[in-house]
């Protein structure tokens, strides 16, 4: 019999917002990921949403498990509760592969086998929005064979003119403003790594999408990264997620908080005695206690 309560209940689920705090547990969480986790807990809450969480652990050698379980533990103590699955990036391979080969096969990524040494010779005037120097694209037009030493890049060119026919110039919502995404910026990216298989760009869409989420509030390092997943959502046909990028909590010194050497990990904190009330005050966010 139809069920008129499951239904609405259901609708329910599929029209609230879904925010996410997706950390990569490449060492101890300090208090610009309490910044973004807060942040996505107050919007969530505000807007009558779900909030998920991912760990971006794909770098198996740098997440470790013990980083994953101190990373959980850490949110727990600041009062933070996400919905559960929690999603583990390093279970998702095979969905990466599958997104991966869809690219393949319309001719849109490439074999690289440059080394690390070869790569940072590379002159280049060009420099991508991180102040790396641009890829020249050695490999674009050679037979190589991929393997675990090998990357796979996107042919920029050819991503951008075939996601141009299909749907037009791209840009994403950023807060409430309609912002143009030039991935052209960023020249061939790695789109899966070596020994790696995937890379931020490809799980990030994939999961975002693979989640429901919404809305993508994080960091605005990650800012200009936006072209590139966007111009990865065209190509792969995954929905359109809003934007919100926060400005990063830096140290008194200005430089960012994970390349500070002052203490500011959460543990650090704990131990000597900061209280998570403490920490949600410093931050701005004073009555979100649980
Ligand atoms: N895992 C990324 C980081 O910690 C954030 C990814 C995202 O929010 O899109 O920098
Ligand atoms: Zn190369």
């Amino acid at each position: 019999m139809f069920d008129e309560r499951s239904a609405t209940s259901q609708e329910a689920i599929m029209t609230r917002p879904v925010f996410r705090f997706a950390p990569s547990p490449n060492g101890k969480l300090h208090l610009g990921h309490a910044y973004s986790a807060l942040l996505n807990q107050k919007m969530a809450t505000e807007a009558g949403g779900r909030l998920l969480l991912r760990m971006e652990d794909i770098d198996h050698l740098r997440c470790t498990r013990e980083n994953c379980a101190a990373a959980l533990a850490d949110l727990r103590w600041l009062g933070i509760t996400f919905e559960e699955p929690v999603l583990y990036q390093n279970e998702r391979l095979p969905a990466y592969r599958t997104a991966i080969a869809r690219l393949m096969d319309r001719g849109l990524l490439y074999v690289c086998t440059c080394t690390r040494k070869q790569l940072s010779a590379i002159k280049s005037t060009a420099h991508d929005p991180e102040g790396q120097s641009l890829y020249p694209g050695t490999c674009r037009s050679k037979a190589r064979v991929f393997d675990r030493n090998a990357c796979l890049r996107l042919d920029l060119a050819k991503a951008t003119s075939l996601a141009q026919m299909r749907g037009g110039s791209i840009t994403w919502l950023e807060k409430d403003e309609r912002v143009a995404a030039d991935a052209r910026a960023w020249g061939d990216v790695v789109i899966a790594r070596k020994q790696i298989g995937t890379s931020y760009h490809l799980s990030v869409v994939v999961d975002d999408a693979e989640q429901g989420v919404t809305d993508i509030v994080r960091g605005e390092d990650l800012l200009h990264a936006t072209a590139i997943h966007r111009l990865l959502q065209v190509l792969l046909g995954l929905p359109v997620p809003r934007y919100h990028h926060h400005a990063l909590i830096r140290h008194d010194t200005g430089c960012k908080l994970s390349k500070s050497k002052a203490d500011t990990s959460l543990d650090g904190l704990r131990r000597e005695g900061t209280t998570a009330q403490d920490i949600r005050r410093m931050l701005g966010f004073p009555g979100s206690e649980i």
